[in-house]
């Protein structure tokens, strides 16, 4: 319990504890502010500020921030009821309850009151039983006000982040873990979305695999870090390669990777894939394990329909894993195309 002029410090006065009732009265008549200290003075949990200087009223409540204002009305210069209009202008005191301590009984004025956002009304002095009653009940309603917007506000953010955890874990479902292209599952859903697309627009669906060729002797003879480091490079250039964002990239398996285009007829499909093996070559991995001065290289399989009833997403693979095949026979290093 502490009675203040206008609180000189900011800080919790000595006497108070950790969840008092904070009460700022604001009444230019000292003998008032005494009065309600001596009220106050036996009651347990209740911290009492003083300000007898109106016009610094709202400034002194911003910063000690109340649990309970008494505001008096009638005051020299200064309107009590512009007062409450002034903190409820402020974020911080916008929902503080307000007590209105007035000289007068009188309907008309009590109901400005209210309009102006006081919570209660009572005329002064009021017994110490009921200012006390009246005190603790709109403290009490205030904290629960308080309590219930931070739990708002805590599962607000808890949502949120369970929201951005769900978007994370969807992207990284859907990755592969080496090269960070899409992996097999979301290769195999993309190219079903893609095949009905297809089917129901009527328009064509090409697909390219690719196959490192020799990569066996490169990790027997560079290691696996180092073959994990190639995987990457080549992954890297699927994805410069992409030229829509409707193209998917994907890690097929092992060191075989594919690319879904959608909208996209044979010859535009074989011209990526030449870009593609152009690339791969242009990384310069050097490969001298066959041949001296050999680099990376990569064959290609090319296949494009337009999806039917009749077939499914399968045959589209199995058409371009032929091309590949094709490819590796035909010595490597080769973008290829075979009939159905
Ligand atoms: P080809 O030109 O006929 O494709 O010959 P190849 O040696 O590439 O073919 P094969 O399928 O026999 O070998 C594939 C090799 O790729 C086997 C394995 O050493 C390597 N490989 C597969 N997955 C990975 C991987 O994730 N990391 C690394 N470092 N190597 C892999
Ligand atoms: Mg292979
Ligand atoms: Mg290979």
């Amino acid at each position: 319990m502490t009675t203040t002029g206008i609180d000189p410090q900011p800080d919790r006065p000595a006497g108070a504890e950790v969840g008092d009732v904070m009460v700022l009265l604001v009444d230019d008549q000292v003998l008032i502010g005494e009065a309600v200290r001596r009220m106050l003075a036996d009651e347990v949990g209740i911290d009492f500020h003083y300000c007898s200087t109106p016009v610094e009223a709202v400034g002194v409540a911003d910063r000690i921030r109340p649990a309970v204002i008494l505001q008096d009305l009638v005051m020299p210069g200064v309107d009590g009821l512009d007062l409450v209009r002034g903190y409820r202008a402020v974020e911080a005191l916008c929902d503080t309850p307000i007590i209105v301590l007035s000289s007068k009984e009188d309907a008309r004025v009590k109901s400005q009151a209210f309009a102006a956002g006081a919570n209660d009304y009572v005329v002064k002095l009021p017994d110490a039983i009921e200012l006390v009653a009246r005190i603790r009940y709109h403290a009490r309603a205030y904290m629960a006000l308080k309590q219930r917007d931070e739990a708002n506000r805590a599962l607000r953010l808890s949502q949120q982040q369970l929201q951005e955890t769900n978007l994370a874990l969807q992207q990284l479902m859907k990755s592969d873990g080496l090269t960070g292209l899409s992996n097999r599952r979301h290769f195999d859903e993309f190219l079903l979305t893609e095949w009905l697309r297809g089917r129901r627009n009527r328009s064509e669906l090409s697909l390219l695999l690719l196959d490192v060729d020799h990569f066996k002797a490169y990790n027997d003879h560079y290691g696996h870090v180092m073959g994990d480091d190639a995987l990457r490079a080549v992954a890297q250039a699927l994805a410069s390669v992409r030229r829509r964002a409707t193209d998917l990239a994907a890690r097929y398996g092992g060191e075989e990777f594919a690319m879904v285009l959608p909208e996209t007829a044979l010859s535009g499909a074989r011209l990526l894939a030449e870009k593609l093996r152009l690339a791969i070559e242009a990384l310069a991995i050097p490969h001298g394990v066959l041949a001296e001065g050999s680099v990376v290289t990569v064959s290609i399989g090319v296949a494009s329909l337009v999806p039917s009833e009749a077939q499914e997403p399968v045959a589209l693979i199995e058409w371009a894993d032929r091309a590949l095949y094709h490819a590796k026979n035909q010595g490597r290093n080769r973008v290829e195309v075979v009939p159905a």
